[in-house]
């Protein structure tokens, strides 16, 4: 029985079509992949009607002998998956795990050092308008301009200069391994807390494969739905002398209750990532991205800092003559989805800025592999090189489609149970 086209046809409709939408184009935005049907599921359960407000053992509500199961499950797992000795897995969002490392480690109007937006950070680093550029002074790192690579010795002069008490690494389009230890000395220098921002390489530091924060640095955050492979949705690792102001500036800080629901999703998604195939599925993302990065490095495309050693890649297209949002637009034809992005230096703006940003972790998850990319990779160029054909645009379009039914997304069966 589907509930939902039966009371609601109007909202079905645009679910149905973003279904088709997932099976049928190649889903390439770095900062999304495709849950397992048992997250999928678990998000859809009927914890989504439990208020919970509080922790496991100490709610504000009756009722939470279950939900309390679940909270406890997500809170171990993540210790065991990234050997914290603290898990908050309360936060609704990345941006909210954020906004509740602040409010505990700083004060309004104390300075913080982030990365630049337009380096390749993120937003709640920073931005003048996240609440962080609004509450906290700001001063910004960025990368080098001859590599654009992160520059640590600016890192260190602004440290010095500025005496931040909080210095934040971690990028949302950075597509090299961070090594956390240089911040930390960094940090211990200048008497500065160290937080790790790891939303986009959660996965790899889960599967060993990325350089660990966690040993480092003071407090982690993350999002859930990138390469973890779990519910959209935010999680917060520290040292235990943090467990108590983290869990107060979560709950009652800057949320209410807890979705239960999507902490379940959480917790199938960190029982997911413990498993051994989701070492080889890392590995295989991390192949997959230096294949694709090669391929459109061949076929004349600039890679920023040359290639890349995580999921994703910032790619110059303006030696074809395009811009990001042209590419973004051509891509988009073909049914393949990625977004346009600012490049460091970039001299062009952000509606239209000289890059995109590329990766690999969703492709990966529907079991594609080297070969794939290498043929995906060869289709991007020609839809690139020739932004106004679109009879080629459309044959490339029906060939993804044709690649896209081989590969079936992980809740095709579940998906079709409701078509
Ligand atoms: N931190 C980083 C580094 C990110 O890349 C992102 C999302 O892209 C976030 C935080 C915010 O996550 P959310 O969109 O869940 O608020």
């Amino acid at each position: 029985m589907n509930y939902i086209e039966q009371n609601d046809p109007q909202v079905w409709s645009a679910i149905a079509a973003e279904m088709d939408r997932q099976q049928d184009g190649l889903e390439m935005i770095a900062s999304e992949n495709y849950t397992s049907p048992a997250v999928q599921q678990a998000v859809g359960s009927v914890l989504t009607n439990k208020y919970a407000e509080g922790y496991p053992g100490r709610r504000y509500y009756g009722g939470c002998e279950h939900v309390d199961v679940v909270e406890d499950i997500a809170r171990d797992r993540a210790k065991e998956l990234f050997g914290a000795e603290f898990a908050n897995v309360q936060p609704h969002s990345g941006s909210q795990a954020n906004a509740a490392v602040y409010l505990a480690l700083v004060e309004p109007g104390d300075t913080v050092l982030g990365l630049d937006l337009a380096h390749g950070g993120h937003l709640t680093h920073g931005m003048k308008l996240n609440m962080s550029g609004m509450l906290y002074n700001f001063h910004s790192y960025g990368v080098r301009k001859e590599d654009c690579r992160l520059d640590f010795d600016q890192v260190a002069r602004l440290a010095r200069e500025h005496k931040p008490k909080l210095i934040i690494a971690g990028a949302s389009a950075y597509p090299r391994e961070i090594p956390h230890a240089k911040f930390r000395e960094i940090a211990d220098e200048v008497g500065a807390k160290l937080w790790v921002d790891m939303a986009h390489y959660a996965g790899i530091v889960a599967a060993h494969l990325h350089d660990d924060p966690v040993k480092v640095a003071d407090v982690v955050t993350t999002t859930t739905h990138k390469t973890l492979r779990g519910p959209r949705s935010g999680l917060i690792l520290a040292r235990q002398e943090y467990a108590k102001v983290l869990n107060s500036r979560v709950f009652p800080g800057t949320q209410g209750g807890p979705l239960m629901h999507v902490v379940a999703g959480k917790a199938v998604c960190f029982g997911e990532a413990l498993k051994p195939e989701f070492r080889t599925y890392i590995q295989q993302v991390l192949d997959n991205a230096k294949v694709l990065a090669e391929t459109l490095a061949a076929g004349g495309l600039r890679l920023i800092t040359g290639g890349t050693e995580n999921h994703l890649m910032l790619v110059d297209v303006t030696p074809l003559g395009i811009g990001g949002k042209t590419a973004e637009t051509v891509l988009e034809r073909c049914s393949i989805t990625i977004n346009m992005n600012m490049i460091p230096f970039d001299e062009r703006k952000p509606m239209d800025p000289s890059g995109i940003r590329v990766g690999t972790p969703a492709l990966t998850t529907r079991g594609m592999g080297i070969e794939e990319m290498r043929t995906i990779g060869d289709w991007m160029l020609q839809g690139l090189k020739a932004p106004e054909d679109e009879k080629l645009h459309a044959r490339l379009r029906a060939q993804v489609g044709e690649l896209c039914t081989g590969f079936p997304v992980p809740s095709a069966a579940l998906n079709a149970e409701l078509q």
